[in-house]
């Protein structure tokens, strides 16, 4: 299906924007409803845009494409590279994968971006002053989905944070300040545990905040961060954070306005973007026309601003604002001593069109503009910078029931040998060999740290594998290895605890 909206405002612009093409999917559940509304009131306020329908969701899944989207759709959203999306139910088991994430990973939408405000006092809220927009990084960290169970009793999930993931979000985020008149942005991480990974991230957090010093930059260890945020978010600007505490947090924000029903999200990249309300399919009021339609109208708002109908996203925002303040409200957020009337999904968007030209006069009014420059290049686009590694040991992790270090060493000793030399066995992070403590809870999954004996000649592969020969020689089952680098000449690796 193909329509083009570029009506439905009295007054003529002098020449007419020309029309964007944008992919929609309508979604499941109350998708269908919101996005209908949303699509009226965009029409309405004269935005000019050519809608291309995809189809994703339950219906695909049934039909057995476990990632939810047919393969027409993905050369729709390459064509358009912007899309518009409902509320998606993800079928229960069955192998079924998450669309969300196939899609911004498929697609590199690195930068999910969270606005949660408070409409004090129209909306019930603790956070009467809130207005904190959450940059949470969408593609590593935990969410890269590998993981192995690696014995009876232990399973692992990588983290991965890499250098140019780390560039582009922390640039982004310095950038949608920019953008957005605000002031200041705040990174979440936890390098006082995670060094390496972390650790990373908030040194080009550093490293880029240096490029904007009209903006303030700080940094919080997550733990704290979050406890603040909850307390006092007036404190709090633009965040930036790696995706798990991003998860986290920006659903604990959105929750504290008061009103996840009336959060958008935009999930960006370089090449595409999504635009979604971050509720789900709500499918106990789906088919009732009593859903809240403002999530998805919000980021339909974020949707127009990126693809430079600022103006449009302007005038759409504050008649949405004025709605709110005028008591409008659909039975999510109405209350009676708060509320004036109580709207179905329709009657809604149909309030929200009357008041289109107007401004809020109690909420603050929003006036956007297109981005004033362009995202500088950053490093992820240029070459990765040359180090030199020097590899000085491994860490041989391996299966074993009995728990009992000191017989453990014993055999790998029997290993050691072609210039590498058992120095370290730890348990779940904890030195347990040499010299551990009793008390030192311990599972099946040992890491033995084998070091490059001093004054032995360099190491290669070759070494590693003998060493490995010769660690199942002694009947030991080896499950992974790490290797240990120096890079740059500093050790690449974190230190056991303890060792
Ligand atoms: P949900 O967000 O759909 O619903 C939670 C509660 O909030 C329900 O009581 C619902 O009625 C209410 N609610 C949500 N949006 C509303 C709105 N716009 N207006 C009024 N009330 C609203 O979360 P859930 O019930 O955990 O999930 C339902 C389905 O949605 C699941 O299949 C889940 O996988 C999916 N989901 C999809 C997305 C997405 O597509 N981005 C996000 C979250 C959940």
């Amino acid at each position: 299906m193909k329509a083009v909206i570029e009506s439905g405002v009295a007054r003529k612009p002098a020449r007419p924007t020309p029309a964007t093409a944008i992919a929609v999917a309508r979604g499941d559940g109350i998708g269908p409803e919101i996005m209908e509304a949303t699509l009226e009131v965009l029409a309405a306020a004269g935005a000019a845009l050519d809608l291309r329908e995809v189809e994703l969701g339950e219906k695909v899944y049934r039909q057995g494409l476990t990632a939810g989207i047919a393969p027409a759709a993905w050369d729709t959203l390459r064509e358009t590279r912007v899309l518009l999306k409902g509320p998606i139910t993800t079928p229960q088991g069955g192998g079924y994968k998450s669309l969300n994430v196939t899609i911004r990973k498929t697609l590199g939408l690195y930068a999910n971006v969270r606005p949660c405000i408070s409409y004090h006092p129209f909306v019930a809220t603790k956070h009467p002053g809130m207005d904190v927009v959450v940059v949470r990084e969408n593609e590593e960290d935990t969410y890269g989905g590998i993981e192995h169970q690696q014995t009876a009793e232990v399973a692992q999930c990588l983290k991965l944070i890499t250098r140019p993931g780390c560039e582009r979000i922390c640039r982004y985020a310095f950038e949608y300040a920019l953008a957005n008149g605000r002031r200041k942005v705040s990174c979440l991480t936890k390098d006082n545990i995670m060094k390496l990974t972390d650790g990373l991230f908030h040194r080009v957090f550093d490293e880029v905040a240096r490029d904007y010093p009209q903006l303030e930059s700080e940094h919080w260890i997550v733990d704290i961060g979050t406890a603040r945020l909850a307390t006092q978010p007036e404190r709090f600007d633009v965040i930036v954070t790696p995706n798990l505490y991003g998860d986290i947090i920006s659903d604990v924000t959105a929750e504290m306005t008061g009103s996840v029903g009336m959060a958008g999200s935009a999930n960006v990249g370089d090449q595409l973007a999504m635009f979604e309300a971050i509720h789900g399919s709500a499918p106990d009021i789906a088919g009732q026309g009593i859903a809240n339609p403002s999530g998805l109208l919000l980021a339909a708002v974020q949707m127009l601003v990126h693809i430079g109908q600022a103006d449009v996203a302007s005038k759409v925002h504050n008649a949405w604002l004025r709605t709110i303040e005028a008591g409008l409200h659909t039975p999510d957020v109405y209350s009676p001593e708060r509320s004036k009337r109580k709207l179905g999904t329709r009657e809604f968007a149909a309030a929200v069109i009357e008041r289109l030209g107007e401004r809020p006069q109690t909420l603050n009014s929003v006036a956007y503009r297109q981005p004033a420059r362009r995202q500088a290049p950053t490093r992820a686009q240029a070459e990765a910078p040359a180090v030199t590694k020097e590899l000085v040991g491994v860490d041989v992790f391996i299966d074993r029931r009995e728990r009992d270090p000191e017989s453990l060493a014993r055999l790998l000793q029997r290993a050691n040998g072609g210039g590498l030399e058992l120095t370290l066995i730890t348990n779940r992070g904890v030195k347990v060999w040499p010299q551990g403590f009793p008390e030192t809870f311990c599972v099946d999954h040992w890491r033995c740290r084998f070091r490059r004996v001093d004054g032995a000649s360099a190491l290669d592969h070759r070494d590693l594998l003998a060493l490995l020969g010769r660690v199942r020689d002694q009947g030991l089952d080896f499950i992974k290895t790490e290797h240990l680098y120096l890079i740059d000449g500093k050790p690449a690796f974190s230190l056991g605890q303890g060792e």
